[in-house]
């Protein structure tokens, strides 16, 4: 196959004049031209040619014509209508690559494993557009598409936020997701200047292992779920306080308080000091009582 032809900034501007194309912020346009970050992403993503690769914006296909010489089939989805010719251009000599023109927020993932993978586990590999990692992360865990891993750049702060344990200013809803269903890894650091343009922020390339059985046993997952986003939306009020306010947990202050009492935690404690573990106990107590 091929070898890629994409990767750096002479390649990058010739392709981008040859299609007059133009960068749109609203996208989160960042094309990597650094061959080093590359390699090391694919080699961190430890492809090999059985496995079928989901591609969240593959840009100009840069990344994509890595991936198409590493995997057996990469899927590629893509939102901007003017990148499609560049991409029939670019991975013209690749025959395992099909390009999706999608908002990948609205496709049936799930199915595409399906459809190109038989259902069996796929792996993510992307430089994702920063505007959109926490849902484009949080919607393939939810919807329970099979994987095996999450091989992607995000913005720094993202990667920590990730990667983050109780007591933490960063720690959150997205931590504890990641947690529940995956093995965080970061990578790499990536400065600004292996990008065109150069983003404004840091960024990470970050692998999430999924786990084979989830860490902690949970009676409902989506309360579970519902029970966390309730203790961080209001992140200075207390956590019962919190849980009384959602309409989505229908159980007495009392009763709340109660079950929090019986982690061993006192009635005014805070969602941010709990650990996954915890969220889970409290989340069954709740379920059994709702
Ligand atoms: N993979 C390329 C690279 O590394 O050079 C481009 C990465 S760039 C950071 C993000 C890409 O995601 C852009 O091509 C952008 O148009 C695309 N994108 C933005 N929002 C999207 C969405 N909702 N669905 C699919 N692609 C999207």
């Amino acid at each position: 196959m091929k070898e890629p032809t994409l990767g750096n900034p002479q390649n990058t501007i010739e392709i981008l004049q040859k299609y007059g194309f133009s960068f749109q912020k609203k996208f989160g346009q960042n094309f990597l031209i650094d061959t080093h970050v590359l390699d090391k992403i694919i080699a961190s993503a430890n492809i090999t040619k059985d496995d079928m690769v989901l591609e969240i914006g593959p840009g100009i296909g840069t990344m994509t014509q890595y991936l198409a010489c590493a995997a057996r089939k990469v899927v590629a989805v893509e939102i901007d209508k003017a990148l499609i010719p560049i991409l029939k251009d670019t991975l013209s000599a690749y025959d395992n690559v099909t390009v999706i023109n999608e908002d990948v927020l609205k496709v049936d993932i799930a199915k595409l494993a399906e459809e190109y993978n038989g259902g069996r586990p796929i792996k993510v590999v992307a430089n994702l557009p920063y505007y959109i990692t926490t849902p484009i992360i949080m919607g393939l865990y939810e919807n329970h598409v099979p994987m095996e891993s999450i091989t992607v750049m995000v913005q720094k702060e993202v990667a920590e936020r990730m990667q983050s344990g109780p007591g933490t200013k960063d720690y959150g809803a997205l931590s504890l997701a990641v947690q529940y269903y995956a093995e965080a890894y970061i990578v790499a650091n990536v400065p600004p200047n292996c990008f065109m343009p150069r983003p404004g922020v840091g960024s990470a390339v970050i692998r999430l292992t999924s786990h084979k059985e989830p860490p902690v046993q949970v009676d409902n997952e989506k309360l579970m779920f519902q029970i966390i986003r309730a203790s961080f939306n209001q992140r200075r009020k207390t956590l019962a306080n919190g849980l009384n306010n959602s309409p989505e947990i229908l159980l007495s202050k009392e009763a709340l308080i109660r079950a929090i009492e019986s982690l061993g935690k006192g009635s005014g404690v805070r969602g941010e000091a709990l650990t996954l573990h915890e969220f889970a106990k409290l989340s069954n107590m709740i379920n059994r009582e709702m």
